[in-house]
């Protein structure tokens, strides 16, 4: 039987045998070769697939961890501001869990996919009128004052469960890649994946990418109105801030040439965020690395609208007539 994240990697998390496990078999995600961007990139790049993950992103090998913690603790409820992503693992693993659950999200801001998600899963959906910095600043506070577990990545045991992604690259190579490329929005994931291969006593270097519009730690200040397409890193004070500071730099419009290259050659459609990574790949290249690692952070379907936005592509419209559909197909 496959085994979710915490019962494969007890033993370098903080939970005990009997401590009950809110589990939706996380975690073991795909690490795929990427033939065509390797070529271009000039290494040999792999995918880390956590679109593969439950809730169609790397949020719920945390949120295994956060949502047990929070029943082990006593909570009935839990709750976090979002951008999305986070607010979609929330929701199903608390429905699992068989407790409440609250998601801040900034108002019209978040990919439809991620909103259905939180939804169908039965969370309390507050669309806030302002930015996700905003939303994370008031459930903090809201958290503070009430008897409500907070899961947001603030949370020690969210990089608890983010660190084991590491592990299985690790594992999967048989040695730490040189370059692990990932997007940064909270700098919550660069943290985990550093602290995760520091444990396996191993030191890739971490390239982190955030998105032109939405790079506080590549500016260096916070950014009061981040604006991006990659709505999941669109995040201008990140919460993990200082500990990811080494490492990241900016990706910029080259955000959805990356998008479409991934769909069309390599058949890896991925959200927006994710290929900021890739973008930043191009930009700034392999930095002298044999092996690289790039985390697709999250599945392309949470967000139609930007790619049917986006795509290039065209549909063609037809007569039920052989004739148009051989002219339709043809050209
Ligand atoms: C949350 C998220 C990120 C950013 O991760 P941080 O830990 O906030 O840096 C990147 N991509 C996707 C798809 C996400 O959901």
């Amino acid at each position: 039987m496959r085994e979710g994240l915490i019962e494969r990697y007890r033993e370098h998390l903080p939970f005990e045998p009997g401590d009950r496990v809110v589990s939706l078999l996380e975690g073991s995600t795909p690490l795929l070769e990427a033939p065509l961007l390797s070529e271009r990139v000039g290494a040999e790049v792999y995918l880390k697939l956590e679109g593969a993950n439950p809730t169609g992103s790397f949020k719920d090998r945390g949120m295994t961890c956060a949502v047990s913690a929070a029943l082990r603790e006593g909570a009935e409820a839990v709750i976090c501001a979002s951008t999305g992503n986070t607010a979609a693992s929330a929701a199903a693993y608390a429905a699992r869990a068989g407790i409440r659950c609250a998601v801040i999200v900034p108002d019209g801001k978040i990919a439809m996919g991620k909103l259905a998600q939180a939804l169908m899963h039965g969370a309390q959906v507050v669309a806030l009128q302002g930015n996700f910095d905003m939303a994370l600043t008031m459930v903090r506070e809201l958290a503070d004052s009430y008897p409500i577990a907070l899961v947001n990545s603030v949370h020690e045991f969210r990089l608890a469960g983010q660190k084991t992604a590491a592990f299985e690259v690790v594992d999967d190579l048989g040695d730490a890649p040189d370059v692990l490329a990932v997007p940064v929005g909270n700098a919550g994931n660069i943290t985990a994946y550093w602290r995760g291969f520091s444990e396996m006593g191993t030191a890739p270097r971490m390239f982190g990418f955030q998105a032109e519009g939405a790079a506080p730690l590549v500016l260096g200040h916070e950014v009061e109105h981040p604006e991006t397409l990659a709505s999941a890193i669109r995040i201008g004070r990140p919460a993990r801030g200082v500990e990811a500071m080494q490492a990241v730099q900016e990706s910029d419009g080259a955000i959805m040439d990356a998008y479409r290259f991934m769909a069309v050659r390599e058949g890896m459609f991925c959200e927006p965020a994710s290929s900021a990574a890739v973008a930043g790949l191009l930009k700034y290249g392999h930095g002298g690395a044999q092996r690289v690692v790039c985390v697709m952070t999250g599945r392309g379907l949470k967000d139609q609208q930007t790619a049917m936005e986006h795509h290039g592509g065209t549909i063609i419209p037809c007569e039920p007539e052989m004739a148009a559909l051989v002219q339709a197909v043809l050209g």
